[in-house]
């Protein structure tokens, strides 16, 4: 496996929103690592309209070390929309996004870049994680299951905590989406990935800033745009329906024909109804596909992604 050069510049990516106590010792103990790497390197903050004064103590950091870059965005837009600003300004060789509340260890960034260095142009972190609270650990776990059942990736329990090369940065920033989650884009893309295994820190300052609606819309834009399982559902309604149907309509008539039992009226509003219920399922199912291709398509990604090429070749007819 080829490696990579020693020679290489690194960006840090750090969505924040509201962070303004620990700031200045996320940015002491991250730096502290920097410097450790001897390499060029950019610190990008991006402020996702935190309330308090975040971005004001990035820009005093910023006054005593030019490698700290601020993005203030005007309101706040969510954090996979603050990385994916952070990643559409870094300039580095490897970009490493982590968040500003050091429950990802910045001491990880030299095994992370190890594991670039040996080949790999994705390096994400699984969360080994015995203290996270019984809910959140499983209602996660729960989320990973549906969420790869019903889009066929396989994520597991992954923090946006990870490295990525140039070619990956450039990749994902070209991917023209409105519902970004990068959990499962970086999953989709392919390239040579690695996993390396980490126990979170505690956070050290303030308490989290993904309320359970935060989580629950990160949860829905997540499954709605990798899966149009769930439009089926009116598919697999319609075949129950017609099973029914069929069971209770011949129920029907032999209580009508054979045993002479039933009320006026009553075979024919049975039999018709569950028909009608069948047809108006059947018809869901069909328009859903439909809606399902549209959605699909309206997100105009790539056919297919290139790693590599070799020999004289480039597209000739685009
Ligand atoms: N964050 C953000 N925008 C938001 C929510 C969170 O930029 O709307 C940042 C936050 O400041 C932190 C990172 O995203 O740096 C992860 O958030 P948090 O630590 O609150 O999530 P948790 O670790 O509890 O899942
Ligand atoms: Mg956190």
């Amino acid at each position: 496996m080829p490696g990579r050069s020693t020679q290489y510049t690194v960006s840090i990516v750090v969505p924040m929103f509201n962070e303004a106590d620990g700031i200045e010792h996320f940015y002491s103990v991250l730096k502290k690592e920097l410097d450790r790497l001897k390499c060029v390197h950019e610190i990008i903050f991006v402020d996702d309209g935190s309330i308090d004064d975040s971005f004001e103590k990035v820009r005093q950091i910023a006054a005593s070390d030019a490698s700290v870059k601020g993005i203030q965005f005007s309101r706040n837009f969510g954090h996979q929309m603050a990385l994916f600003a952070g990643l559409k300004m870094a300039a580095g060789d490897y970009i490493i996004m982590m968040d500003a509340d050091l429950q990802h260890p910045p001491r990880l960034i030299p095994e992370l870049i190890r594991h670039a260095q040996t080949g790999y142009d994705i390096v994400y972190t699984i969360r080994k994680d015995d203290e996270t609270g019984f809910l959140k650990k499983s209602t996660s776990s729960l989320f990973y299951a549906v969420f790869n059942f019903l889009s066929g990736l396989k994520i597991c329990n992954t923090a946006d905590f990870r490295l990525i090369t140039r070619t990956v940065c450039n990749t994902i920033t070209s991917i023209d989406e409105r519902d970004i989650f990068l959990r499962g884009l970086f999953c989709w893309i392919g390239f040579r990935q690695a996993g390396i295994e980490y126990k979170p820190d505690k956070r050290k300052y303030g308490t989290t800033k993904y309320t359970f609606k935060k989580m629950l819309r990160f949860a829905l834009i997540g499954i709605t745009s990798f899966s149009i399982k769930p439009i089926r559902l009116s598919l697999f309604l319609c075949i129950a329906a017609i099973m029914i149907a069929v069971f209770y309509s011949g129920y029907a008539l032999y209580v009508k024909l054979v045993l002479d039992s039933a009320i006026q009226g009553w075979t024919s509003i049975l039999i018709l109804n569950s028909l009608f219920f069948a047809g108006v399922f059947m018809l869901l199912g069909i328009i859903g596909e439909y809606i399902g291709k549209i959605h699909m398509e309206t997100k105009k990604r790539p056919l297919y992604i290139i790693s590599n090429t070799f020999g004289d070749i480039q597209e000739k007819n685009n």
